[in-house]
């Protein structure tokens, strides 16, 4: 097959699964074509930069995109939920905007795929301009009979509304709003049609609470607006039996899991279909304990990363992502914190075969930084392009920004 659109870029660092210095890659139809070492003379030279690989962005809700600052997470869990509820209200005419802002944002912090949470107010127009593909999941939640009617017929709707470089996802919000029928029409609907499933799991002790007693400051919240019924077949007794329901799902992403127990980690492991998602900013913002990412590794499960949303992180940007969690685990390699953020993503999102050229390029911010397992994600490194099926989608043209 000829190849007519072939280009070449110098690099200093190319990092993958591992680290090539200085050199030049081919890249065409879409795909990296070659790597040759040292600076071919057809080869544009990009400086002192690191073209790694693509980042990924598993679990954000980009219709919050427009807060300017995170919602308070300082309080309690249900207290932040009722402010996010008082956000959605009253601004429900910028979905699309916050969307639109949202998407740009991810393209110029160097994300090449995403995983977006959609609720309602969106549009297919929001995403139609998107560079980045990814899955938008369609939120469904409900514990009420004519809610579950209404969500249900939302879920499936969905396939339907989302238009190319996106595809659809379903996703059962939580186990605290959402019945288990419904969970289990999710499930159902993700086989009918071969979509990935994900959910928001385990994520705070009072959940759990919830689940094994039926009491605590969720069943209070539930009360309040309304929705509270005796009801035990609407939730399940702990996470493990949400995990058995959703690993009937073509791909399972299983959204925090913060407060897993060992058997469930292990339940996870086992199943390649099944990915944990940790966004660390928002994890640290809402003062959790230790998160079980690492003992997940350990058994060689699959953990995946994601910023969540500006309701509770800073920015949308997976590299900031990356950098927090290099800085809070010096002893972890940056090399294998970077499978997290970018193939982990891709596996979990079912998307973006790895011959792609999808790929991130970081400017290096000094010259003493010379060790990519240590200094990949160091704080004075800047993301500077982002590039999405051999294509720059973005790049920033002041360099010395
Ligand atoms: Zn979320």
């Amino acid at each position: 097959m000829v190849v007519s659109d072939i280009q070449s870029f110098h690099v200093a660092w190319f990092v993958t699964h591992d680290t090539q210095f200085d050199v030049t890659l081919r890249i065409g139809d879409g795909r990296l074509l070659g790597v040759e070492s040292g600076r071919s003379v057809d080869a544009i030279d990009l400086g002192r930069v690191a073209l790694i690989d693509g980042l990924v962005n598993a679990h954000t809700h980009l219709e919050f995109s427009g807060i300017a600052q995170p919602i308070p997470t300082a309080g309690r869990f249900t207290d932040w939920i009722r402010a996010v509820i008082a956000h959605r209200r009253a601004h429900p005419a910028n979905v699309g905007e916050a969307v639109r802002a949202g998407l740009c944002e991810s393209l110029e912090s160097g994300t090449t795929l995403l995983g977006d949470i959609a609720t309602s107010g969106w549009s297919s127009q929001d995403y139609a301009a998107s560079q980045i593909p990814g899955i938008v999941f369609q939120e469904i939640l409900g514990l009420l009979p004519d809610r579950i009617d209404e969500q249900r017929n939302l879920a499936s709707a969905h396939q339907y509304r989302i238009v190319t470089p996106l595809s659809a996802g379903i996703s059962p919000h939580a186990p605290y709003s959402t019945h288990l029928d419904l969970v289990h029409e999710a499930v159902d609907l993700a086989r009918k049609t071969g979509c990935p499933l994900a959910m928001h799991l385990a994520e705070t002790q009072a959940e759990l609470e919830l689940l094994a007693q039926g009491t605590g400051e969720f069943r209070e919240l539930l009360t309040e607006l309304g929705i509270w019924r005796d009801d035990p077949s609407a939730f399940g007794k702990r996470p493990m039996d949400y995990l058995e329901i959703l690993s009937q799902a073509p791909r399972a992403l299983v959204i925090h899991g913060n407060f897993l127990e060992e058997d469930e980690l292990q339940f996870i492991a086992a199943r390649p279909h099944m990915t944990l998602v940790y966004c660390p900013r928002t994890h640290a913002a809402f003062g959790h304990s230790d998160h079980p990412w690492r003992r997940l590794l350990e058994q060689g499960g699959q953990v995946a990363l994601g910023t969540d949303s500006r309701a509770s992180n800073p920015d949308l940007s997976l590299f900031a992502e990356l950098q927090f969690l290099a800085s809070q685990n010096p002893e972890h390699s940056h090399l294998d914190l970077l499978q997290l953020g970018s193939s982990a993503g891709r596996i979990a999102l079912g998307l973006g075969g790895s011959d792609r050229a999808n790929f991130t390029l970081v400017r290096l911010g000094d010259s003493s930084l010379n060790d990519p397992q240590r200094h990949l994600f160091a704080q004075t490194n800047r993301v500077c392009g982002t590039m999405v099926n051999g294509r720059w989608v973005w790049r920033q043209t002041d360099q010395s920004r």
